[in-house]
């Protein structure tokens, strides 16, 4: 049993583009964005050929990116709205979260257990801390 070859890149860079050519056979691919874009085509064209290559563990930016997204929907979901008249007259609370609250006749306070949740582990918010809301 032979190990197949390993196609090795070689990277090209040009006014702030990247490519990559194959050092093993003679393939090179196209002018990429950034040199990780350019990995991830030499990549693609090593799993073409058969190659076992695992997919790249993120960067840490781009974790924190991911991360940052994620807590930005959640932020939405939970975007206090004017509570309607009725509400309000009912509970005296001019806004609530639309997400949290289940029975229009209970509204849950902005901002909620989960937006206080989200903006306690955020040091300089402007935002009340868990325990300022308290
Ligand atoms: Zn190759
Ligand atoms: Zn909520």
């Amino acid at each position: 049993m032979t190990t197949p070859k390993q196609h090795r890149a070689q990277l090209w860079h040009s006014s702030g583009q990247c490519r990559t050519q194959c050092r093993t056979c003679d393939w090179a691919g196209a002018w990429q964005p950034s040199e990780a874009a350019a990995r991830e085509e030499h990549r693609q064209h090593r799993r073409a050929l058969g190659e076992n290559v695992p997919p790249r563990a993120p960067s840490q930016a781009e974790r924190l990116r991911a991360a940052e997204a994620a807590v930005e929907r959640v932020r939405r979901l939970h975007t206090p709205a004017a509570s309607h008249p009725v509400m309000a007259f009912i509970t005296d609370q001019d806004e609530h979260c639309p997400t949290c609250t289940r029975d229009a006749l209970a509204p849950v306070a902005s901002p909620c257990p989960t937006l206080r949740a989200l903006d306690g582990a955020l040091p300089n918010s402007d935002y009340p801390t868990v325990q300022e809301a308290r």
